[in-house]
């Protein structure tokens, strides 16, 4: 019930084409620290772009968040995308409420977001496909850990 059907480094890793070969025409798509860092009003960098190209590619998307109507409304409307917020993930009504909002069999929509417990877990219960994703904070970590790395050898270079 934990285990995400599909595992994606970011949302950007969610192209049109897995999601043809998956059978998934809906996405719902939580915020924090998978379309934006933690309480930041903007999507992250790319987030956007994304949004636009799965909409283009008419993948239906809903936006569900527990966080409560004040972050998630101008959030959604910042994107046009529907939207669930006080969603009390993982418990099912609010993917049912996700899930009619996309108007798509649950098997056909699929749960994207950064956590195991909430998002995941509740997508499984729900009977909606998971795709889990990094949480940003995290590929943030990530990038300055590598660039630590880069700037270490960089220096050993120049001592040897
Ligand atoms: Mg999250």
């Amino acid at each position: 019930m934990l285990r995400p059907d599909y595992m994606q480094k970011s949302v950007q890793g969610v192209t049109l084409q897995f999601l043809k070969a998956a059978g998934i025409g809906g996405l719902i798509v939580d915020i924090d620290n998978t379309l934006a860092k933690h309480d930041d009003p903007t999507p992250a960098p790319g987030a956007r772009e994304w949004v636009e190209a799965m909409r283009a590619g008419g993948i239906k998307l809903c936006i569900i968040s527990n966080n409560g109507e004040e972050r998630v409304r101008p959030f959604a409307q910042l994107l046009g995308l529907p939207y669930v917020h006080s969603a009390k993930k993982p418990l099912p009504k609010s993917y049912r409420r996700a899930v009619a909002l996309l108007g798509l069999p649950r098997e056909a929509c699929a749960m994207v977001g950064d956590q195991l417990f909430t998002d995941m877990l509740g997508g499984n219960i729900a009977g909606v496909k998971t795709i889990l994703v990094n949480p940003i904070d995290g590929q943030e970590l990530a990038q300055i850990q590598f660039k630590r790395k880069l700037e270490r050898l960089f220096i050993k270079r120049e001592e040897d």
